[in-house]
């Protein structure tokens, strides 16, 4: 699959990257419907903060799951969730009283700028919406078409904030 990368200030690259595929137990794999550009991506971007190496991109998302770990029982193949920049088990003493960016067991989610993401600590971290959005499900499959065509994810100037479930407090 092709995913952004930064290089340096301003040198962002679209190009051939690993597809993810489940390495944990509590892993899913996401087929990415939406990508944002965050306020922090701009600034490396813009040389704000330094770029040691080629960084792929991108930790504000929202898709359809597509594979589960083995460990995974809170989200399944085929709905469609809004995920953290922080993965999260949304069981440690941290996560219980709303620090989820705080999570003992955090890991940084920061390649979603692309067609397929692994989201690690699924369970705390992926929330699945009652439905499929305008834009899941049949149309989906035009999207992602239309992504692999183009080359580059749909990318919407906000991203999602916070959680459908839960308290979450700190920003990004
Ligand atoms: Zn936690």
């Amino acid at each position: 699959m092709r995913g952004a990368v930064l290089y340096g200030p301003r040198d962002l690259r679209f190009e051939e990257r690993e597809t993810p595929t489940i390495i944990k137990p509590a892993d899913a794999i996401i087929r990415i419907s939406a990508t944002c550009v965050c306020g922090s991506d701009l600034w490396p971007y813009r040389g704000i903060s330094p770029v040691a190496r080629p960084t792929p991109m991108g930790h504000e998302y929202c898709g359809i799951v597509e594979e589960i770990g083995n460990a995974v029982t809170s989200v399944k193949p085929g709905q469609f969730v809004i995920g953290s920049f922080f993965a999260s088990d949304n069981t440690c003493p941290h996560c219980q009283v709303g620090y989820q960016t705080s999570c003992q067991q955090r890991e940084f989610v920061s390649t979603a700028q692309a067609p397929i993401l692994r989201v690690p600590l699924a369970d705390g971290t992926l929330v699945a919406t009652p439905d499929v959005a305008d834009g899941g499900s049949a149309n989906h499959r035009n999207e992602s078409s239309r992504v692999e065509a183009e080359g580059c994810p749909r990318v919407r100037r906000h991203g999602h904030r916070g959680r459908a479930r839960g308290r979450r407090r700190g920003s990004h």
